[in-house]
């Protein structure tokens, strides 16, 4: 652990989606007994982080394009989950500016995996000096299916960058560690940070979207396989309990209203 370590959650805006998109539970879906339920359209939350460590600067996930209308164009999630609630304070590029970054600036930059909403600004960071990680299976599987989009994937926001690959549960910098949790897709990461002050985090990205999920235990709309997702939920549940983190949780606008956010305030 280091004094000099510091944890900023950049809260991106959210997109639009019908709940049950987040969670496919019977408390939100149609069923058998109920066939008129009525859906519920929930804000869904996009944040990355920051990690200002004294052996280099590192961003956790890279959240939506701002050209997402056109990105998206074909895949029909505009319409599924659109970006719609963000200012313009709220971009990405916006968050790192008001912390006195340019996208230049960031050392390494780690996606959790490769869906649109994570990898989404990806490519700004293709600049001859940030260092793009990923895991390998995700890396992998993420340009083998055919044609330019499958479920939350597509294509164009990463098949031509230079991805750096990890796998196994490592610590990549003393007090960051990645954790493999693959379900949500093959080869999807949580993040653990170690801090001084303020404890463990557990950044879950979308091996669990909500706090929600921990007690309904159903996946939503994309998940690869339901069984390992079940898995990686137990495994970041037990990693909670050992070490006594805070979990924040992939998409949950509930609990980022109670965060610490960029620019005013951090975790250290
Ligand atoms: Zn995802």
């Amino acid at each position: 652990m280091t004094n000099d370590l510091k944890v900023h959650i950049l809260e991106c805006g959210a997109m639009g989606s019908d709940i049950e998109q987040m969670i496919g539970s019977p408390k939100y879906r149609a069923t058998r007994h109920d066939h008129n339920r009525a859906s519920t359209w929930a804000s869904i939350a996009s944040h990355a982080v920051l990690i200002e460590h004294p052996g280099g600067t590192i961003l956790w996930d890279s959240t939506v394009n701002r050209n997402w209308e056109t990105e998206w164009a074909g895949t029909g999630l505009a319409d599924i989950i659109p970006y719609d609630q963000v200012t313009e304070e709220q971009y990405l590029d916006s968050r790192l500016r008001q912390l006195g970054y340019e996208t230049s600036d960031i050392d390494q930059v780690i996606l959790s995996h490769l869906h649109m909403d994570h990898a989404g600004d990806a490519k700004l960071f293709d600049n001859g000096h940030t260092e793009l990680l990923v895991h390998e299976t995700e890396w992998r599987e993420a340009r083998a299916f055919e044609g330019f989009f499958s479920g939350g994937h597509i294509k164009a926001d990463y098949e031509n960058l230079d991805f750096h690959t990890v796998s196994g549960d490592i610590e990549i910098i003393p007090g960051v560690k990645l954790i493999e949790t693959p379900g949500h897709t093959w080869g999807m990461m949580s993040l653990l940070v170690d801090l001084p002050n303020d404890g463990p985090i557990i950044f879950t990205s979308d091996a669990v979207y909500l706090e929600e999920t921990l007690e309904q235990r159903h996946w939503g709309a994309v998940v690869w396989d339901n069984q390992a997702w079940l898995s990686s939920v137990d495994k970041l549940l037990a990693l909670q309990e050992k070490t006594g983190a805070m979990m924040v949780f992939g998409h949950d606008s509930k609990q980022m209203a109670t965060l610490r956010t960029a620019p005013g305030s951090f975790y250290s």
